[in-house]
């Protein structure tokens, strides 16, 4: 009887549970553990409680996917066929330095109806019987085990809903062992919790590759308007400007015409607000009509991300998807692609989790 451990259950840790439970020798038992309140990590979604469109949903972590490789691109077939996700657009705005706005060409943008997370929770439907999947577990401590060679202690979380950091732990209340472990959060993440493991050399040598490729945080502004005064677009790249970096129009995206629009900061700006990130909705209001020439929005929300997306000139230094340490500790995400998007996550996991079975096979 094999078992894997698998932390993260955004589409990384997904893909990586469904490689390691369907390989060609299977490992028998795998435990995929999330700290947030639901699956999907930063592929996240929220329902707006106040506002014109209270009961609309948001995407308020990544905005859309695309492909490239045939295998991520059966999965997108099989999506579309169910009507999971949908053909956003080909066609992209970009308001250049000048303030001009113009509009792009660039590869198909698929959306989700229901937001991208109920992608993932799809794919975790699906994982066979021998995988169980929890959500409101943390990762707190890995170590080695007393009876496999890897043990993890878990426990539930305070707060905090999603892939971010600020989620505290309340204690821990189990302890479950596997032959191979999957990391499947961001790097910085990884890294503090093989940091917990500091006299293990093969941990820490880990922890400092993992810290090596660093991440970015992101504020997404989320505000609402009664009825549109812009000119359509599905998604527009701002460049050059010090506050924001793309708007996506989520009633395009969504397919509803809902008047809800989604703004990212730029690294820079968020950095100077992930104390307060709701001290950044005035900034980045303004800034978003400005460069719109809309009016005030009737509701905002701040949504704060501390690790959004890895550092560019930091990713991909290698052809490896992922990393692995001596003894079946594996870390992978979208920090080891030139694209780090939600495909590099997804065939990183992917390649994980084939990796890990055939060791855990012949341990
Ligand atoms: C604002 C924003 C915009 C983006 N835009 C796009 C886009 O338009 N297109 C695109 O392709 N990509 C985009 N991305 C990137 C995309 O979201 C990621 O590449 C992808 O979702 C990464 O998936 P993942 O599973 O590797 O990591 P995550 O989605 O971060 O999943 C990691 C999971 O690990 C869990 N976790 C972390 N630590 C622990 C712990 N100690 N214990 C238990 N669980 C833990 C978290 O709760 C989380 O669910 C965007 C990201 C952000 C934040």
């Amino acid at each position: 009887m094999t078992a894997a451990i698998v932390v993260g259950g955004g589409i990384s840790g997904i893909a990586a549970a469904g490689a390691l439970a369907t390989a060609p020798r299977p490992v028998d038992r795998v435990a995929v553990l999330d700290r947030g309140r639901r699956l999907g990590g930063r592929m996240a979604v929220r329902t707006l409680r106040t506002g014109p469109w209270a009961g609309h949903i948001v995407d308020l972590g990544a905005s859309y996917f695309t492909v490239g490789r045939p295998e991520f691109g059966a999965v997108v077939d099989d999506w579309l066929a169910r009507g999971l996700a949908r053909p956003w657009s080909e066609e992209f705005a970009v308001i250049s330095t000048d303030g001009t706005l113009s509009i792009h060409r660039g590869p198909m943008r698929f959306a989700a109806p229901n937001g991208l997370r109920s992608l993932v929770e799809d794919l975790a439907a699906a994982l066979p019987a021998g995988v169980a999947v929890r959500t409101d577990r943390n990762a707190a401590w890995l170590r080695r085990g007393a009876v496999r060679p890897w043990g993890l202690d878990a426990g539930p979380v305070t707060s905090g809903t999603s892939a971010d950091p600020g989620a505290a732990a309340v204690g821990v209340d189990e302890h479950i062992e596997a032959d191979v472990v999957a990391l499947c959060q961001p790097t910085s993440q990884a890294a503090d919790l093989l940091r917990e493991s500091p006299n293990d050399p093969d941990l820490t040598g880990l922890a400092d590759a993992c810290a090596r490729r660093r991440y970015e945080p992101l504020l997404a502004l989320v505000a609402q308007w009664p009825q549109r005064s812009w000119e359509p677009f599905p998604g527009c790249f701002v460049n050059g400007d010090a506050t924001i970096a793309f708007i996506a129009d989520d009633g395009s995206r969504r397919g509803d015409g809902a008047a809800v629009l989604v703004a990212h900061s730029t690294a820079e700006f968020a950095r100077g607000y992930l104390r307060e990130p709701n001290a950044a909705a005035e900034p980045l209001v303004a800034a978003l009509r400005r460069l719109l020439d809309i009016d005030e929005p009737v509701a905002v929300e701040v949504k704060r991300w501390g690790a959004a997306r890895p550092a560019t000139d930091e990713v991909g230094s290698s052809d490896a998807r992922f990393l692995l340490a001596p003894g079946g500790v594996g870390v992978a995400g979208d920090a080891f692609s030139q694209r780090p998007r939600i495909e590099a996550a997804w065939l990183s996991g992917r390649a994980l989790g084939t990796a890990l079975a055939a060791l855990a096979d012949a341990s």
